[in-house]
């Protein structure tokens, strides 16, 4: 029984390890750029929903975008 709970504890932890990796991952993409234009947004803006994932650039930081030749989008300002 002891060992049942002890196996049942490790699973838990393991999908909340796991759970966590994916929600940083997440997070850490924050602004979103379009291959075909040089703006960049926060990824919940509604014109960062309109670019396809094929076109989609990922940026970790705003100075990443900036750095990389976006401008920041007038409507979601990031
Ligand atoms: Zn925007």
């Amino acid at each position: 029984m002891f060992r049942n709970l002890k196996r049942q504890t490790a699973f838990i932890l393991l999908v909340l390890v796991t759970l966590l990796m994916t929600m940083s991952t997440a997070l850490a993409t924050t602004y979103v750029g379009s291959v075909n234009s040089d703006k960049f947004h926060y990824t919940y803006c509604r014109y960062a929903k309109r670019i396809y994932d094929e076109n989609k650039v990922y940026f970790y930081s705003r100075d990443e975008a900036i750095n990389s030749g976006y401008v920041p989008c007038k409507v979601c300002c990031p």
